[in-house]
């Protein structure tokens, strides 16, 4: 059982310093369901007092994540840039299907027209939920297993 942890965030579109991606959105952080051994992050557990053998068993979830996004685009300027989700952990772990958070902040992005790219890796298949919303954009790159779509 995933222990939920919701949080308040302060930010949600953040800089980056990734060689492909100017900005990275990170809605769940600070936990993965999929608990892979070979993750990076799972570094983070020190962050929330958790052994490293729980990883996997934990996800804070940035609950005001949508709201921050709208807010933030009021005053964005870098329009001709690019954003990856996710940076951290992964934006269609299974708490995606009940918080819907990756779907929404596309959903605004492409409310706003965003026309940079949108990166998305994933090992999940829920993203394939979203290939709708994914076409509203200019251009887009999933990164599923081994496969890319461009
Ligand atoms: S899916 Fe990605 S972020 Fe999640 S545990 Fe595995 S490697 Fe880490």
């Amino acid at each position: 059982m995933t222990e939920i942890h919701e949080i308040e965030s302060k930010s949600i579109l953040t800089r980056s310093n990734l060689p492909d991606a100017d900005f990275v959105i990170n809605p769940y952080t600070e936990g993965c369901e999929f608990g892979c051994h070979y993750c990076y992050a799972s570094f983070m557990c020190r962050y929330v007092g958790k052994d490293i053998s729980e990883w996997g068993n934990f996800v804070h979830v940035k609950k005001n994540a949508v709201e921050l996004l709208k807010k933030h685009l009021k005053h964005f300027k870098s329009w001709d840039s690019s954003i990856f989700f996710t940076s951290v952990t992964d934006p269609y772990q299974g708490v995606e299907a009940k918080y819907k958070l990756t779907q929404q902040l596309l959903q605004v992005l492409s409310d706003h027209q965003y026309p940079g790219l949108i990166s998305i890796l994933t090992k999940s298949s829920l993203v394939t939920r979203d290939i709708n919303l994914f076409h509203t954009f200019k251009k887009y790159r999933s990164r599923h297993d081994n496969y890319i779509y461009r």
